[in-house]
């Protein structure tokens, strides 16, 4: 399709999701899913609140509640992180989800939609941030990281207060950093299934403020292509079950509980590459328990991910009785009376 032919901006908008195109910027994992609605920082904006953004599965439309105070659709969307006009956003959408190009040049029924101000706009907007880098390959391996973190502080209060074991915290590299990128947060390295430390995940040690995130990732590290902690669960005799649960703390507590065939997905969605990772890993003979968060997106999540991989063995889905339990705050008796059961 020519740069100036025309499109039917109605025909693109309708043929794709903004779950799509947020997943075509790797974005999607950074977004909570309640509901209809998807909620996250601001992409456009860069913001960090991660309630800012909300995204309405069923209208397909976007808000930024903060500094863009602005919504729209997918195409104005594309049109702000591309900082190109819609006709040009169009294009791309077409391009990037393969869109059928005959289907989307409109003059189809010549039918108008006056409400539709998008119609052969050529201006791109004004004032909006450039983007630094295009996005990174689908699925392209996060590649191992060429230095360590050192000087950690290990025996942090937070550390403790979080209930971990100096052994466990040895063991699992975290603490404490006191300069550089993850700077006054805790440091949690991740590594992929071969064992290399492909980024460190930085903790804020306490609750932060409203505008400050609980976790630093670095900029373009995609976490859905890693499982925490998957390096050592290779190493574990397969014959128990392999624990699924959301976050780092849930993973490092069932660890220190003796519980060491668990894995994090670092959120309450299960990629496909993740879902890759657990197939490698099981046969048909073993045991999945998935324990998510009880809360919205917990439970939102686990319906899917146990349905998925139920497909490769057996899989338990764990409820718990109270809202807003975590696998975290399970003991050592309890972990072992339910998964001996
Ligand atoms: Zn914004």
């Amino acid at each position: 399709m020519s740069k100036n032919s025309f499109v039917d901006f109605r025909a693109v908008k309708a043929a794709i999701t903004m779950e799509q195109v947020l997943e075509h910027y790797r974005l999607l994992d950074q977004f909570k899913r309640s509901g209809d609605s998807l909620s996250g920082p601001c992409p456009i904006h860069k913001g960090s609140n991660p309630t800012q953004f909300r995204v309405s599965i069923s209208k397909n439309i976007w808000n930024c509640f903060s500094e863009c105070k602005h919504g729209g659709n997918v195409l104005d969307f594309i049109t702000r992180m591309e900082n190109v006009s819609v006709h040009a956003a169009a294009l791309k959408a077409i391009e990037w989800f393969g869109l059928d190009a005959e289907a989307m040049s409109g003059d189809s029924g010549g039918e108008d939609d006056p409400g539709d101000t998008h119609k052969n706009e050529v201006s791109p907007p004004k004032h909006l941030p450039r983007k630094e880098s295009s996005p990174p390959e689908n699925n392209a391996p996060n590649k191992p990281l060429k230095f360590r973190l050192d000087k950690l502080e290990r025996e942090h209060p937070y550390l403790i207060e979080r209930g971990l074991s100096l052994e466990t915290i040895i063991d699992f590299g975290i603490g404490y950093c006191g300069k550089g990128m993850m700077a006054g947060r805790i440091a949690i390295p991740i590594h992929n299934a071969e064992g290399e430390v492909v980024a460190y995940s930085g903790r804020f040690p306490g609750e932060p403020s409203e505008d400050t995130p609980k976790y630093k990732l670095p900029p373009g590290f995609r976490k859905s292509q890693e499982l925490f902690n998957i390096d050592r669960v290779c190493k574990e005799p397969a014959n128990r079950p392999l624990i699924i649960v959301e976050g780092f703390f849930d993973c490092m507590k069932l660890y220190q509980h003796g519980w060491h065939r668990v894995v994090a997905l670092m959120g309450s969605t299960l990629s496909i590459a993740q879902e890759d990772l657990i197939a490698k890993h099981t046969n048909g003979d073993s045991q999945i328990i998935v324990m998510l968060d009880e809360d919205e997106a917990g439970i939102a999540g686990r319906e899917d991910i146990a349905c998925r991989l139920s497909k490769l063995c057996f899989v338990k889905m764990y409820q718990f009785e109270k809202l807003g339990a975590q696998p975290e705050h399970l003991s050592k008796e309890e972990l072992d009376s339910l998964f001996s059961s």
